[in-house]
């Protein structure tokens, strides 16, 4: 009995030292083994807006400056964010040749913009990658990755070679659609605030966006499916012969919303081999307090905007007085957080295996959750990856793995293509 009692408590014993070392890791040792894999890996952030004054007094990205401008040099060596693709993004306008040569010239502005703070204002801290082997070259010289990514086909007007041009300035992604329908394709959302399924332009991805497709594949440009409608983003897969992206999308398996993914689309692009990444942004990661939905309603109504083609049409002083309330109304309301931007990363995981998901901050484009507020605070995103088991070879495809992956197999498939050859050698 005696021999049983000793064998009990040794036995006992083990199992207490053994649950010990494997499960009961400290909060200490956590942020530790965190630590050193974000260390490590590359983290790349697919969609951070620039405003059309980037690179000026008013947004030096050296220097923090006012309202909503979340990603800084200085806050990204903090938070070791490496690589982030900053946004070309043209608001949707009418469908004709004087909105389209407007959008273009806006969207020169902000392609000239990344140019110059990247080669004239901080050539030493920051450089201009435009292959996946580039991001590692430059990464591993210590200096910050800008990458560029289209957001909104709409400045490309109904000519097909300025898709060539915007690979020359450096874009290395393509999102057809933003916020209301365009030529190339019918968009997720209408202009007006309702979230249900706006009546259909196209019917999915119109003749010309199929087009765009195509040039996009030759020239070695990723195709982008966030912010398309369902058949927009399935015909874009469809008609991709490369892999695509979604560049900043949730997931309806977690929370409903127009802008997110659903499942057909998510193994759609398994199947196609491309990369979800998965956006922190409040309103698409769960459910909004119906408080907070009726405060901004009646603040539209207040400015009397209609859809946010009407933002554009505010004063100066309407804009900062429209800022300071939807503020207001923002600290009344805590947003979403990183628990959320992991549940959504979770369940892609799980139906589409994780050699397909990334992560998109959408800053400065109205992302940011709590927890990961700005550039400074990206480690949080890699500690919660680690709280909740992946290794640090899962959090590196993640971070930036796959994406890098898919940008290379794009370069691949267009350098094989007759269009590319023959341009080279133009
Ligand atoms: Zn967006």
């Amino acid at each position: 009995m005696k021999t049983f009692k000793t064998f009990l408590i040794a036995t006992a014993a083990v199992i207490a030292l053994s649950s010990a070392s494997v499960w009961a890791e400290t909060d200490a040792e956590l942020i530790a083994r965190a630590r050193a894999i974000h260390d490590r890996v590359i983290a790349v952030d697919t969609h951070v807006d620039i405003p059309a004054n980037y690179g000026t007094d008013a947004y030096d990205p050296m220097k923090p400056g006012p309202r909503g401008q979340q990603v800084h040099l200085p806050t990204q060596v903090e938070g070791g964010l490496d690589a982030t693709f900053l946004i070309v993004f043209v608001g949707q306008g009418e469908l004709g040749v004087q909105g389209y040569s407007k959008a273009l010239s806006d969207a020169m502005i902000k392609f000239s913009a990344i140019h110059k703070v990247t080669e004239k204002m901080y050539p030493d801290k920051w450089e201009l990658a435009t292959t996946a082997n580039d991001v590692r070259r430059v990464t591993a010289a210590g200096k910050k990755v800008a990458l560029i990514g289209i957001e909104n086909g709409y400045p490309m007007g109904e000519e097909i070679d300025l898709l060539d041009v915007f690979y020359d300035y450096g874009a290395r992604y393509f999102g057809h659609t933003h916020i209301g329908h365009n030529q190339l394709g019918d968009s997720s959302m209408s202009l007006t605030r309702e979230l249900t399924e706006p009546k259909p332009l196209h019917g999915g991805l119109s003749a010309l966006g199929k087009q765009a497709v195509k040039r996009c594949n030759e020239l070695g440009i990723m195709n982008d499916v966030s912010h398309a409608g369902k058949q927009t983003s399935l015909d874009i897969i469809a008609n991709s012969k490369a892999p695509v992206i979604a560049s900043h999308s949730g997931v309806n398996g977690v929370f409903k919303h127009p802008r997110n993914l659903s499942d057909e689309e998510l193994l759609a692009i398994k199947k196609n081999n491309g990369v979800v990444q998965m956006v922190a942004f409040d309103t698409y990661l769960r459910a909004v307090p119906k408080g907070k939905t009726d405060a901004m309603a009646s603040l539209w109504v207040e400015f009397g905007i209609k859809d946010f083609g009407d933002m554009g049409k505010l004063t100066p002083e309407q804009i900062t007085s429209y800022r300071a309330k939807s503020d207001a109304i923002e600290l009344q309301f805590p947003k979403a957080g990183i628990k959320d931007l992991a549940d959504h990363i979770d369940y892609t995981v799980k139906l589409i295996g994780i050699g397909h998901v990334g992560i998109a901050s959408d800053f400065n484009g109205g992302g940011g959750i709590l927890g990961w507020s700005g550039a400074g605070e990206t480690f949080n995103v890699t500690l919660e990856l680690a709280k909740r088991g992946y290794t640090e070879q899962q959090i590196e495809k993640i971070w930036g793995g796959n994406l890098l992956r898919v940008l290379a197999d794009v370069e691949k498939y267009a350098a094989k293509t007759k269009y590319n050859q023959k341009r080279g050698k133009a």
